[in-house]
């Protein structure tokens, strides 16, 4: 059966089990906030906020901050989920008020939660204006580029921290508000079911779980062969994400363009992926490609592609079999 129902706001969604997923939208201001909402994403799944510290040579405030955090939250339904992103710099995204030493491998070097760890007087800053805007909606917290369990705790720590401080200033937030960390680095992929203990979710970057997984750019073009989400290493791992988080009853959504991918996003339904998260613009198209499949036969299609060895013969399979199902 075709799944053709309507989709509803997506707190419904959320409850309804084997239920089409959510589809939120990736953004990285409140004009793509509002381009998506046009465009029927029903949340946010990816709030980018390095963009509100580029392109100048001081840090935004934490007033500043949390009005750009309400702003997203109130351009859509009352209840939507709205994740928002710590922010991720370093590697291609450079912040010259950051004063980061030059590196020759900036993409395995400081960026992401590393920088917010080293600089807690900017991650804090953006904590507080997190949690204060959680007031407002159903903001979750997202971390980037954990590589260890112990960042994950270290960061956590910080939002203790702040909840006391904000707590003991008198300043509302939503003590409920959940906390989730990307995968997009091997080492976290493998530690899942340690990590799913502490963690309320898991968003997969495959924009950079990729290139770190199979040793190939994201920015080049010379290794896009290596760099393709239907490499069979990657499908693996990320099946073996999927599957630990799952065990210890954790959801899992994607925010990299593989979930936008229009031969990967059926097979990752097929996987039992959660939640996508894609560029506003393709919002509609993919919730229609993904209400047309049955969810059996992509369990079938997708317990075939775990066993197969090359990318090309993943490529032709999938296309042949989407094809024949329609
Ligand atoms: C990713 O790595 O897939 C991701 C969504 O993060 P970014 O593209 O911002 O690095
Ligand atoms: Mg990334």
């Amino acid at each position: 059966s075709r799944a053709t129902e309507d989709y509803g706001c997506l707190t419904t969604v959320e409850k309804k089990v084997n239920s089409l997923p959510i589809i939120g939208s990736n953004i990285g201001s409140l004009t793509e906030a509002q381009a998506a909402r046009m465009n029927g994403a029903e949340g946010v799944g990816l709030f980018r906020t390095e963009f509100l510290f580029l392109g100048r040579e001081d840090f935004p405030t934490e007033d500043e901050q949390f009005e750009a955090y309400r702003a997203v939250i109130t351009t859509f339904d009352k209840g939507a989920p709205i994740v928002i992103r710590t922010m991720d710099v370093g590697g291609d995204k450079q912040l010259p008020s950051l004063r980061l030493d030059k590196e020759d491998n900036p993409f395995l070097g400081h960026r992401g939660i590393r920088i917010s760890l080293n600089r807690l007087d900017l991650f804090r800053t953006q904590l507080r204006a997190v949690l204060r805007a959680s007031h407002f909606g159903n903001v979750k917290l997202l971390f980037p580029m954990i590589s260890t369990l112990n960042e994950w705790r270290r960061a956590i720590v910080q939002v203790e921290v702040m909840k006391s401080e904000l707590k003991k200033e008198g300043i509302a937030f939503n003590e409920a508000m959940e906390i989730g960390m990307m995968i997009e680095v091997p080492a976290a992929a493998l530690m899942v079911n340690r990590l799913a203990d502490e963690v309320d979710f898991f968003s997969i970057g495959t924009n950079d779980l990729i290139q770190y997984t199979m040793a190939a750019s994201r920015m080049t073009t010379h290794v896009n062969e290596l760099n393709d989400p239907l490499q069979p290493a990657v499908i693996s791992l990320i099946d073996h994400i999927i599957t630990a988080a799952h065990e210890k009853g954790k959801r899992v959504g994607m925010c990299g363009e593989m979930a936008a991918h229009p031969l990967a996003a059926p097979l990752l339904l097929g996987m039992g992926l959660d939640e996508f998260s894609v560029g506003g613009a393709v919002v509609q198209p993919m919730r229609n490609l993904l209400g047309r499949y049955d969810r059996e036969f992509l369990r079938g299609m997708s317990a075939n592609v775990l066993n197969m060895d090359d990318v090309e013969e993943i490529r032709r399979y999938i296309e042949r079999e989407l094809h024949s199902s329609n």
